[in-house]
């Protein structure tokens, strides 16, 4: 049996054992055990056995992308056009999320006991998170990206540090002599193969993985709440997937001129792993996997536009992102004028970029735009019980947002032929 279908089974079969455990024993103490003993740890196991290798591979993959792509000015022109083409995805994305979140208002129905309810049972959570929020907007956000310490950037798993360091390197391996730098880029080499590597062991854990991930979120996540937030949880998801059928489908096909029929058949595994982790950056090895195997992509582009996508190209956060400052700027009769929901848009799609490939990364983030908005940040503690479903299904769109990136920029920047891909 393939691993992909393997995973499949995993998925399907931890959701219908957690929803069957909410439904029949929801609280029960064996459901809680079972969850924190069993399928929790092998969950976890498996995400960071994931995580474990993202440093590695995001050093080896953007020093070996920018040295072999060689000429320095190339490297310039293929970065211009893959940051150009991330904001342009990551801006209509958002527009949608306003437009949507305008249209429905899904804020003005929930009524001021179920809010304040929900402010009850979920602030001091909120509250917790604030304090991991300390940033603001502004020319630091620039000067942070260069890391004081390229050590402690990736012991910080401070995925922006890491690509500025791996760039910067990868284009000073170009312009020293070509017999000094060959020893090195081959121990990079080695080192990108042995991560691949390590990759395919934790793979073989995803379906159990997947089972337990699953198994935990479906049993614990607040269902209840899900009738009384439908509106805005329908919002959010309508919005992604119209902004991956009609937007994604019509990039793929106009900037990368891949047929999307055969592109959302092709990038299967990648959407199955961002479901099931909720992390843009534990995906990120699947996804190079796919562009290469799956989209024939040069891996000099993949190696190249992947792990920059995976840390700043997130369109279904920054539409999320829209979509919940909004909602929560309605339930608390906040009125947004034309002018602050144009800043919310700007701060979603700067969020978006800034914002962790983790599960829950951006929350922090939105913490601090509604606070710039004039909405108190704790009213995020509203959405906080369902947010797990609609992180699984915002990061899937990052990480197809990513692969759209690499098929344009394999187009335009390689021989890559789109009619090589077949279904
Ligand atoms: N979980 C998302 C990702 O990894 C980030 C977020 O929106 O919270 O892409």
């Amino acid at each position: 049996m393939k691993l992909h279908t393997k995973i499949v089974i995993g998925l399907v079969a931890g959701a219908v054992a957690g929803i069957l455990a909410y439904t029949f024993a929801a609280g029960a103490p064996w459901v809680r055990w079972i969850g924190d003993n069993v399928a929790g740890p092998v969950g976890q196991i498996f995400l960071r056995m994931l995580l474990m290798t993202v440093v590695p591979l995001v050093f080896a993959s953007i020093t070996l992308g920018v040295a072999q792509l060689g000429d320095i000015r190339k490297v310039g022109r293929v970065g211009g056009r893959t940051m150009g083409y991330f904001l342009l995805s990551t801006v209509l994305s958002a527009l949608l999320g306003l437009a949507l979140v305008n249209l429905v208002r899904p804020g003005d129905g929930l009524s001021p006991a179920v809010r304040d309810q929900l402010m009850a049972t979920y602030g001091a959570q909120a509250e917790g998170m604030q304090a991991g929020g300390t940033v603001k907007f502004g020319v630091d956000m620039f000067v942070n990206i260069v890391p004081r310490n390229p050590v402690q950037a990736a012991a910080n798993m401070d995925m922006l540090g890491v690509i500025f360091f791996a760039l910067v390197f990868g284009a000073a391996l170009t312009m020293i002599p070509e017999e000094r730098a060959r020893p090195l880029i081959k121990v990079v080499e080695a080192l990108g193969d042995a991560i691949v590597k390590v990759i395919d062991f934790a793979m073989k854990l995803a379906p159990y993985g997947v089972f337990g991930l699953i198994f935990v979120v479906t049993s614990r996540f607040g269902w209840d709440l899900l009738g009384q937030l439908l509106k805005y949880v329908l919002v959010v998801l309508a919005g992604l997937f119209i902004y991956a059928s009609v937007g994604l489908s019509a990039l793929v096909r106009t900037f990368a001129g891949l047929s999307p029929r055969v592109f959302w058949k092709k990038v299967r595994p990648s959407i199955i792993t961002a479901f099931s982790t909720s992390s843009s950056s534990a995906t990120l090895p699947t996804n190079i996997a796919v562009a290469e195997k799956e989209l024939k992509i040069p891996p000099k582009i993949a190696g190249f536009v992947l792990p920059l996508g995976a840390t700043m190209n997130m369109n279904g956060t920054a539409l999320y992102e829209g979509v919940t400052v909004l909602f929560l700027a309605q339930v608390f009769g906040v009125d947004l004028s034309f002018g602050q929901q144009a800043v919310v848009v700007l701060l979603s799609v700067v969020t978006a970029i800034g914002a962790a490939g983790v599960p829950g990364g951006s929350l922090p983030l939105i913490m601090v735009v509604l606070a710039t908005v004039g909405v108190r940040p704790e009213a995020i503690a509203i959405i906080l019980g369902i947010d797990r479903i609609l992180d699984m299904a915002r990061t899937t769109l990052n990480v197809s947002g990513d692969l759209t990136a690499a098929a344009y920029v394999a187009r335009t920047e390689s021989d890559w032929d789109p009619q090589s891909v077949t279904a």
